[in-house]
């Protein structure tokens, strides 16, 4: 792209790491479906690739974009968000270091840490980081990595960025936050002082329903090496076919993400007035603990809206009981959905530190018309 212009972010979506072919003109990255490239001699590669677990051209395309979207200098897509999790743990720590996570992590995170990574050697710590004073107690010398999400999944908890930035710095630790519920569209943690960003691009990147995918954004060039190397090196990388999906759902990400937050504040209304409803988690709510925090680093409050009902009897009761909403895990899509994390998405952190209320019900708002979400939801909540 032109260095001496700065797009704005929806050009970058649609153009940055896609110039249309050179061959052929094609104005969308070609699905290059192939896992191995013809030398020109021994170590004469054409294009610059050999082997697709390295690189892949409609990988490259992806993790252009992913970087100029998330102001980054490097971005590295992976098979999940997961993989990319795993990644970006196993390239910054080492057995003997130690890990803040939130105490409200996405379980498939928290899972990761303590089924996975502790046995491995790195210990960790839930703590609230809303808390900035309790997250610099709770470092220690061998702290290696503070681990933000914000706002969180799916108690909607917010976390000051640019805060935590300097506690981690002060630490000589890294801060990674996991930027899935925001996207970069609302929410770029690199320009407010974070070091690496993590995406489960399954979710509003991909933002269709239809791929599963993870990715992580350096915000300098030596870190985004390093983590280059451990996605070639333990080889979790987003396939051709996946990395156009996702390149495809980039596009629209703007348009989208501003349906998914005005669908999002009306289902708000509803639920803030509805006798059923006890409690209404969504940060831009004047009186959520993170708004101030939550106003300043985000530009909207986005689509996920959390609620809680009187027992977990009736919020199972709802999330069985819509039509639209589709009862079913992750989010982000297109398409308006509810669960119950107490016994779907975050049944893994049952019995932990981090078990979610029982009465926690969770909207990922689609961008449907908002009049037929408000009746669904309506009905079924009478
Ligand atoms: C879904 C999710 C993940 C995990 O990503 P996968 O693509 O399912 O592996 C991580 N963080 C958050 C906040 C998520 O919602």
């Amino acid at each position: 792209m032109d260095n001496d212009v700065q797009l704005g972010f929806e050009t970058l979506a649609i153009h940055a790491g896609q110039e249309p072919d050179p061959v052929t003109g094609a104005v969308v990255p070609p699905i290059y479906q192939v896992s191995t490239y013809k030398q020109d001699g021994i170590g004469g590669l054409r294009g610059g690739y050999e082997y697709s677990r390295s690189a892949n051209p409609t990988r490259t395309a992806l993790e252009t974009c992913l970087a100029e979207i998330e102001a980054g200098a490097r971005g590295l897509a992976f098979a999940s968000g997961l993989a990319a999790e795993d990644a970006l743990i196993r390239t910054v720590c080492r057995p003997g270091d130690h890990v803040i996570i939130p105490n409200d992590a996405y379980g498939g995170t928290y899972r990761l840490f303590a089924k996975v990574a502790r046995p491995w050697g790195v210990a960790f710590d839930p703590v609230p980081l809303g808390d900035v004073e309790a997250v610099r107690a709770a470092v220690r010398p061998e702290t290696k990595l503070i681990w933000v999400e914000t706002p969180t999944n799916p108690l909607l908890g917010i976390a000051d960025i640019a805060a935590l930035a300097a506690v981690a710095h002060d630490a000589g630790a890294l801060l990674a936050v996991d930027n899935t519920f925001a996207s970069p569209y609302l929410q770029r943690p690199l320009t407010l002082g974070a070091d690496v960003v993590v995406h489960s691009t399954t979710k509003y990147l991909g933002g269709h329903s239809d791929v599963v995918g993870g990715a992580l954004v350096a915000a300098d060039p030596e870190t985004g090496e390093r983590l280059a190397f451990h996605q070639n090196a333990m080889g979790a990388v987003a396939g051709p076919f996946d990395s156009w999906l996702t390149l495809r759902g980039i596009k629209t990400l703007g348009v989208r993400m501003d349906r998914h937050c005005a669908n999002a504040e009306k289902v708000v209304e509803l639920l803030v007035r509805h006798p059923a409803v006890r409690a209404v988690l969504y940060p831009g709510l004047p009186d959520h603990p993170g708004h101030d925090a939550a106003a300043k680093q985000m530009s909207a409050f986005g689509g996920m809206v959390s609620f809680r009902m009187q027992s977990e009897e009736a919020a199972v009761r709802v999330c069985e009981r819509t039509e639209l909403f589709t009862l079913g895990e992750s989010l982000g899509g297109v398409e308006s959905l509810i669960e119950h994390p107490g016994r779907m998405t975050h049944a893994s952190a049952a019995g932990s530190p981090l078990e979610v209320p029982a009465d926690l019900v969770r909207l990922s708002v689609g961008i449907e018309h908002a009049d037929d979400l408000l009746r669904d939801l309506e009905n079924a909540l009478s």
